[in-house]
């Protein structure tokens, strides 16, 4: 994605709504944790009060192009100033990560795109530095989708994992009925953002099961745990080998987020098991949101 405007679910362009005073800084960066090289996880404190959202959404930040690019990202080449001729912000949609129950900030867990406009610019920011906050957060990649007596199987790669991590920080009902199965894909152990936590949650709750997943084993000598592609871990007997729950849409409702090319090719293997995805105006059994 190229222009100025933040991307939505679904990579429809949504209505402008420039008003200049609509795009100024308006927020500041608190907390700023590496997780691995090109992974981050950012806390952003808004000047007025937080708005209120849902486990799931999204929201834009944005930067001026004059902004400086971490060192390591791409040039910028020639000839690519369009956003910076128009003196605009750089604008794009980033999942909230923090529980919409806290309302002391809003976290970002966000992986460096070399090439991109936006990432390098977030990735420049330290403690301190400000930025622009979009004025809501929309999407409706949300719990609400699944009804109450249906479990939920939630499967991300990469930096996907973020509105996974408002859900259980809003909504996991530690030792609750319902059961929350999350997979976790990454190329590498050491690029599993929040293991620790998740690993945490999963001894404090045993309706909590967690399931990380590394595509490139041969660099990870010492990991242990489950090794290949996200989707071809999803449709194996992982999930009842670690659940105890058979993976059928009659008990679950799966949520994929992330990788288009993983979310494509996990929603093949869980139709064939009967699942049915989201079409406008029917809520099916598979939800996704595609980060590009
Ligand atoms: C609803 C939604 C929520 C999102 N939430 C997050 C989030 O929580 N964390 C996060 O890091 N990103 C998230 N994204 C992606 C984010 O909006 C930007 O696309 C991303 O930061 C790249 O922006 P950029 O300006 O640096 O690159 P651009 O100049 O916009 O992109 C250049 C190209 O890089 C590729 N690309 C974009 N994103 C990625 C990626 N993550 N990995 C690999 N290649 C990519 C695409 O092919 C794109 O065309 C989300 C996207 C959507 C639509």
């Amino acid at each position: 994605m190229t222009t100025s405007e933040p991307k939505p679910a679904g990579g429809q362009a949504p209505a402008r709504q420039d008003t200049p005073t609509k795009y100024e800084y308006n927020a500041t960066v608190t907390q700023r944790t590496e997780v691995a090289p090109g992974l981050i996880i950012m806390r952003v404190v808004p000047d007025d009060l937080p708005f209120p959202f849902k486990a799931g959404q999204y929201v834009a930040l944005g930067l001026r192009a004059r902004e400086p690019r971490v060192s390591g990202a791409d040039d910028e080449s020639e000839g690519e100033g369009i956003v910076a001729a128009r003196g605009g912000l750089i604008r794009r949609a980033y999942s909230i990560a923090s529980s919409s129950r806290g309302d002391e900030f809003l976290e970002f867990y966000l992986t460096l795109v070399r090439s991109g406009d936006l990432s390098p610019r977030l990735f420049h920011l330290g403690v301190g530095d400000r930025l622009h906050l979009g004025p809501k957060a929309v999407g409706v990649f949300t719990l609400d989708k699944t009804p109450r007596d249906r479990h939920v199987l939630l499967a991300a790669t990469g930096t996907g994992l973020s509105p996974y991590m408002s859900m259980l920080r809003t909504d996991l009902a530690c030792g609750g009925w319902r059961r929350f199965v999350i997979l976790q894909g990454a190329r590498h152990s050491w690029d599993l953002g929040y293991r620790s936590e998740l690993v945490a949650l999963r001894r404090l709750c045993p309706n909590l099961t967690y399931i990380p997943v590394i595509s490139r084993p041969s660099g990870d000598p010492n990991w242990r745990g489950r090794a290949g592609y996200l989707q071809d871990v999803l449709i194996s007997s992982a999930v009842r080998k670690e659940s105890g729950l058979y993976l059928s849409p009659k008990i679950f409702h799966v949520y994929l987020c992330g990788n288009p090319a993983m979310i494509e090719a996990a929603t093949v293997r869980l139709i064939e098991r009967g699942f049915v995805k989201d079409k406008p105006g029917e809520i099916g059994t598979i939800h996704v949101e595609e980060y590009w």
